[in-house]
């Protein structure tokens, strides 16, 4: 699969071919790159809680959803929590996070089968999980960190996609996009120690270094959980981006030590 990079009005973001194959679907992955911050937050910085300016990221948002063809004005975000809360949003959520208040926190993952609503969470390294089941026409976005990805979000997504709409596994397609890859994510003993709790399989995507550290593939972690929840291993892509070893395309909270902005996965049904 290839990752595109589209350049709109200055606006920078990525689409991933597999997903753009689908006539029904809009999305993309922001960058840093086309909005209004300044500092750490340079320039596209989309999330409302490290401490930028409202109006700074409302602009942003509006920049981003515009280049990608999307109405801000049906946006709905999630509360990340790290946890692996997934909602289903209806008609009655349209705005939800952004042009209106939330009635709802502690959600990590957002999935529905409405045309017109645009789902977004926000990223600084963790994994951005975006699904569609190509048969019932559900659209599904989900955040990963490692605490996300050993509790095994996507797979819980794909739960509540069959819950709901009666989505089967094998019509899904996912794609595991931009996040901090392997080769810059470095954990220690206690991170493993909690992998092992939830995979039994936990050296398919972790390597031990040097003074007992370790090395962690989380897309390859993630790629397990989607298999598990009854995905086709073709059905199943890794965009290959690094945020941090390319951070001059994105802000990552490690490279950066804490102190960065968010960028946005975005998926809306048409
Ligand atoms: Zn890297």
């Amino acid at each position: 699969m290839e990752n595109v990079i589209v350049n709109k009005n200055g606006v920078k973001f990525i689409t991933f071919s597999k997903l753009n194959d689908i006539p029904f679907v809009k999305h993309g992955f922001s960058t840093k790159i086309g909005g209004i911050s300044n500092g750490i937050y340079d320039s596209l910085n989309l999330g409302f809680k490290n401490g930028d300016t409202k109006t700074n990221i409302t602009e942003n948002i509006k920049r981003f959803t515009n280049a990608v063809g999307l109405d801000y004005m049906n946006l709905v975000i999630s509360d990340q929590t790290h946890g692996n809360n997934i909602k289903v949003i209806r008609s009655g959520d349209k705005g939800k996070g952004f042009f209106r208040e939330r009635d709802y926190s502690n959600i990590d993952g957002l999935v529905t089968n409405i045309k017109g609503i645009p789902l977004m969470t926000m990223f600084a390294d963790c994994v951005p999980i975006f699904m569609v089941d190509t048969v019932k026409q559900v659209i599904a976005v989900s955040h990963a960190g490692w605490k996300g990805t050993k509790l095994k979000i996507g797979k819980k997504t794909v739960h509540s996609m069959i819950h709901e709409y009666g989505s089967n596994p094998k019509d899904i397609i996912a794609v595991i996009g931009p996040s901090i890859g392997k080769c810059c994510y470095e954990v220690d003993k206690k991170v493993v120690d909690e992998f092992n709790k939830n995979f039994n399989n936990t050296s398919e995507f972790i390597s031990a270094k040097e003074k007992s550290k370790y090395k962690l593939n989380l897309w390859n972690a993630n790629k397990i959980a989607l298999k598990e929840a009854g995905l086709i291993d073709k059905n199943i892509m890794i965009s290959n981006l690094c945020t941090s070893c390319n951070s001059d395309l994105f802000f990552s909270y490690r490279k950066e030590k804490g102190q960065t902005g968010r960028m946005g996965a975005i998926i809306q049904l048409i």
